[in-house]
């Protein structure tokens, strides 16, 4: 095995050189370094570090800081700021426009009303990017959740016919409709993604299923604690289920998922308890998200990195979605992120306008 590692390792080297040969040779590399540099800088990358760069060099005073050291120290964090490739739609209509009305409320606003989520009258709703998604989708919105900092009105403009907003505590009665509903919610009780997809009806009767050995260590963490913690919950039924659901697959070879709408929840870390625990949203199946560590530049303050912005938890559903249920991944949603992406690129446009003020969280 070793040799065979140490084999692959020398061709991978070989393959990676003559690549490289031919791109410097046509001179595709100093093309792709300056795409490179292009993006990276309008994504905000460039800046991040620049202010990263600035702030350490505040702090220890420039005749204590060298080059190297600044290298060393901001290498591994650039590489970490690197952004996803998204596929997002031209910004272009939205460069330029100054304040307008909204139609329903006639309210001055910007691009949009984040009340009535509608646009404003000078957008033409034509230039921008509409979605359509594979399910609907309800968020429930705590009423101290500030309307404009909200990203669940993105959703509702870029999604308009799936998304619908509610202000807690009112939201649809559910109570007969439990079994269609998935709420994206991190509990105990709560699974992956591919758990909820349609199992053949006698695949869980199955005896020699029923008999199959659990192997703990393919739990995830959660739920290695919670087999440790509570020994009535009923593991063997839920493996059952997963390896009925692998035979359940339709034509395509794929599962198919067993939800029709998705539920969740828009508020801040410290108030989003206060809504998961309402006795309407009891019983209804909780799906948990792959952690994924949040672009948010409004990072809420004692909130875990991976507590996602709705927009962009919406996003990573939809992604994981896909991928289950459809089949390859292509950007099909990205243009969720669209105005995400647009204010994410403002705020950091203007962070590098005021050095020193660009780490404030709030
Ligand atoms: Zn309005």
């Amino acid at each position: 095995m070793a040799d065979y590692s140490g084999d692959k390792k020398s061709r991978d080297g070989q393959l990676r050189a003559a690549i490289n040969q031919q791109l410097v040779e046509t001179g595709e590399r100093e093309k792709l370094k300056e795409l490179l540099r292009v993006r990276l800088s309008e994504c905000g990358w460039r800046d991040q570090l620049k202010l990263q760069c600035k702030e350490i060099v505040r702090e220890r005073g420039l005749d204590h800081v060298t080059v190297d050291d600044l290298v060393q120290e901001i290498t591994p964090k650039a590489r970490q700021l690197v952004p996803d490739d998204f596929h997002i739609s031209s910004h272009a209509p939205l460069n330029g426009l100054k304040r307008s009305k909204c139609p329903t409320c006639k309210a001055s606003r910007m691009y949009f009303c984040y009340t009535c989520y509608k646009y404003v009258e000078n957008i033409n709703i034509k230039d921008l990017p509409t979605i359509k998604l594979p399910f609907t989708v309800d968020i429930i919105k705590h009423p101290k959740e500030l309307d404009g900092k909200s990203t669940a009105v993105h959703a509702a403009l870029l999604a308009p016919n799936d998304v619908r907003i509610y202000s807690y505590p009112v939201f649809p009665d559910y109570s007969k409709v439990k079994d269609e509903l998935l709420l994206i919610f991190p509990s105990p009780d709560s699974q992956p993604l591919e758990d909820y997809a349609k199992v053949k009806e006698n695949s869980c009767l199955n005896p020699l299923k029923r008999a199959t050995h659990i192997d703990t260590s393919k739990l995830t963490p959660l739920k290695q604690r919670r087999l440790q913690s509570d020994s009535t919950f009923d593991y063997e039924a839920q493996f059952n289920n997963k390896e009925g659901q692998l035979s359940s697959q339709n034509g395509a070879g794929l599962p198919k998922p067993n939800f029709t709408k998705v539920v969740m929840i828009d508020s801040t870390w410290n108030q989003v308890h206060g809504i998961s625990t309402d006795e309407r949203l009891k019983g209804i199946r909780a799906v948990e998200l792959t952690e994924q560590s949040t672009l948010y530049w409004r990072r809420q303050h004692n909130s875990p990195d991976y507590f996602l912005a709705t927009i962009e938890a919406l996003h990573a559903f939809l992604r994981q979605y896909h991928e289950i249920f459809i089949g390859p991944y292509d950007h099909e949603y990205d243009d969720l992120l669209y105005f995400f992406k647009f204010f994410h690129e403002m705020v950091n446009r203007n962070k590098s306008k005021k050095p020193g003020k660009g780490h404030q969280k709030t």
